[in-house]
């Protein structure tokens, strides 16, 4: 199994509260990972390290052979455009523009300018089509139930078939049914392009779908504040 992400010894601080210091977490290609803790112990901080939109203050992290810890913002600009796809605890769909344009979001901005090329479009039927949106892209997202609005800001997130998906709690307004079966979708779409998939969620009702489970306070060695900031944040 080839490690896709290697942390050693990462710290992270919001000035002056150290909210992360981890010692070490390997996630090997292909992997579901479920990592669970309870609100205000740096889940989201967690994957937006992953992502690059936090330095860590210090540590390695190597994700897809590339140490970002070391990275500038424009280089982590351009990792992140080219490996990582995002799926927000809000979903972050632009409320005024159509299905379509939500989930071709990632093409009108970043490096890959192939807007109308024949893989794009196919790709773009295919994640469509195994969503159930097909009959849905010319509306508003405004429009879409809470389940409808998730699989599209799957299809955004995958489809410019990033090396990694990241998701932060995306599923925390959907009853159990409608959990599972987002994560079966997710999880069927990331197996065809071995995809790695880190899940955070406060809910462990889910945990047993993925193929293995962290324990953030586990790995952590710094304790969460006993008071918790507000409920999914
Ligand atoms: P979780 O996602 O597990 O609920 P977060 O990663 O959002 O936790 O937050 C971890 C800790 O960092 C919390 O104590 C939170 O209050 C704090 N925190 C989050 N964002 C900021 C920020 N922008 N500035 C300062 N502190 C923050
Ligand atoms: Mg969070």
């Amino acid at each position: 199994m080839k490690p896709i992400i290697e942390i050693k010894d990462l710290r992270f601080a919001y000035a002056p509260n150290e909210i992360l210091n981890l010692p070490e977490v390997t996630v090997n290609a292909g992997e579901k990972v479920f990592i669970y803790g309870p609100s205000g112990s740096g889940k989201s901080t967690l994957l937006e390290i992953l992502a690059g939109v936090q330095k860590p203050s210090s540590g390695q992290l190597v994700v897809n052979g590339i140490d970002i810890s070391k990275a500038s913002f424009s280089q982590l600009d351009l990792f992140r455009a080219e490996n990582i796809g995002y799926i927000f605890q809000s979903l972050n769909l632009l409320p005024y523009l159509s299905v379509t344009e939500n989930i071709l979001l990632p093409f009108l901005t970043g490096t890959k300018k192939q807007l109308l090329d024949d893989q794009l479009k196919a790709d773009f039927n295919h994640l469509t089509q195994q969503l159930g949106l097909q009959s849905l892209l010319d509306r508003p997202v405004t429009q879409l139930s809470v389940g409808q609005q998730q699989r599209v800001a799957v299809a955004r997130a995958l489809i410019k078939k990033p090396k990694i998906i990241l998701a932060d709690e995306p599923t925390s307004a959907l009853d159990y049914d409608h959990r599972e079966s987002f994560l079966r979708i997710l999880f069927e779409l990331c197996a065809e392009h071995n995809m790695t998939v880190l899940f955070v969620s406060h809910d462990r009702q889910i945990e047993k779908l993925f193929s293995r489970s962290i324990d953030l306070k586990a790995i952590n060695k710094i304790q969460a504040p006993t008071n918790a900031p507000k409920a999914g944040l």
